[in-house]
């Protein structure tokens, strides 16, 4: 559990000036997909219960139902069209407008509502009542947009004043403001909030999918990428190279495994430097590496193996000298077959003396 002080609150802002603009996009996109759904519930909800005023609307008429009855029940109309939208609606800010626009036609219809009652004061405990609503909204959305969507409903009271002539304006409009001050502050210590939990959870995500010992990707990484259907939706052609330290094993029994794993850990931080601004790294086993090249054809991942082939067996900062061999295919859109393909062909570099990169565009059809 977090204790949160002022201190902290104060340094959770500085992180949130900090953030550039894609950043702060990805924090509300994180922020509206969590919260949306629950949102988007009371929003129904909210929108169903307004039509229980017509019992007080009945009170309050002498018991005529017809003058409400109508602009009561036109919220039905808008909230179908929205439940259709924000079901379609993937972008935060989408979600977020059609969130207020639903709030503000609550507010209008009960407007409407109460310009056909005949005892209009009552229209303070309404209006204070949809403060609840707009705090509700603040979960999904930025404060930016709770200022334009919250200030519209102020907006709405005063034009309606022109014709319903509120007697209580003075009431309505004492009630509401502390009320919308309050909300904005607690929006924005909500915001703030849920910037913590998001960093977070950004630095678990990132954890669960980086091995630990050679920061490259882990296996999870790769399990997403087959998942989200990523390696598809990437541009073609895309190059796998299957990689290995030749005899590791050798490296372990004669320096030690603190050595091996400085080996690893320099193998990692080598590929990470030469392919992570085009490519995917991802530890696949003990010593052997996946690389992930999209939009690459085999023969020129056969030249970027080749060329980190040379660059370990040359280098003079390795804290042990070691080879690697590799095997490259092009991805057939099939990852266990494509797996399977590259395997065979480090098989071959390693059957075929070790400290080599092996590729034949036969390859895949010699295998599948
Ligand atoms: P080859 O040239 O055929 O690849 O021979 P090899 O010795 O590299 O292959 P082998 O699969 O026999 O040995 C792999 C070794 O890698 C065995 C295992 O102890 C070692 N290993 C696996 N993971 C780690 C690790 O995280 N740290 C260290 N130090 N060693 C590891
Ligand atoms: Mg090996
Ligand atoms: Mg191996």
């Amino acid at each position: 559990m977090k204790n949160y002080s002022v201190l902290h609150i104060l340094e959770l802002y500085h992180i949130y000036k900090g953030m550039d603009k894609q950043e702060k996009k990805n924090f509300y996109q994180h922020k509206c997909d969590y919260y949306q759904f629950f949102v988007k519930i009371i929003i129904i909800m909210a929108s169903l219960a307004s039509l229980s005023y017509l019992v007080s609307d009945y009170q309050l008429n002498r018991h005529a139902l017809m003058p409400t009855f109508v602009p009561r029940t036109s919220i039905l109309v808008p909230l179908l069209f929205y439940i259709i939208l924000e079901a379609r609606a993937k972008n935060y800010k989408v979600k977020i407008f059609l969130n207020y626009l639903m709030l503000n036609l609550i507010v209008l219809a009960t407007i409407w509502s109460v310009y056909h009652l005949e005892i209009k004061t009552h229209f303070s405990e309404g209006a204070t009542i949809m403060n609840f609503l707009f705090l509700i909204c603040c979960l999904g959305s930025s404060p930016r947009s709770g200022i334009l969507g919250y200030g519209a409903f102020f907006a709405e009271i005063l034009l309606s004043h022109s014709f319903n002539h509120y007697e209580n304006l003075n009431v309505i409009l004492s009630l509401n403001i502390p009320c919308f001050g309050a909300i904005m502050l607690a929006h924005c210590m909500l915001d703030l909030g849920e910037l913590d939990h998001y960093l977070t959870s950004m630095k678990l995500e990132q954890a669960l999918i980086t091995d630990p010992l050679t920061n490259v990707y882990n296996r999870h990484k790769m399990y997403r990428l087959i998942q989200d259907n990523q390696l598809i939706a990437h541009e073609e052609p895309v190059s796998m190279i299957m990689l290995d330290i030749d005899y590791f094993k050798k490296i372990n029994d004669t320096h030690g495994h603190y050595a091996g794993d400085q080996a690893l850990h320099y193998l990692g931080e080598t590929l990470m430097r030469e392919i992570a601004e085009s490519g995917t790294v991802i530890r696949f086993g003990g010593e052997e590496f996946v690389i992930i090249l999209p939009g690459c054809p085999p023969e020129k991942a056969c030249e970027r193996a080749e060329s980190l082939r040379k660059k370990i067996a040359l280098s003079e900062k390795t804290p042990v000298k070691f080879t690697i061999s590799a095997g490259v295919v092009k991805y057939n859109g099939n990852f266990k077959e494509s797996i399977k393909a590259v395997d065979h062909a480090l098989y071959r570099a390693k059957e075929s003396g070790r400290n080599q990169v092996f590729w034949i565009p036969e390859i895949q059809n010699e295998v599948i």
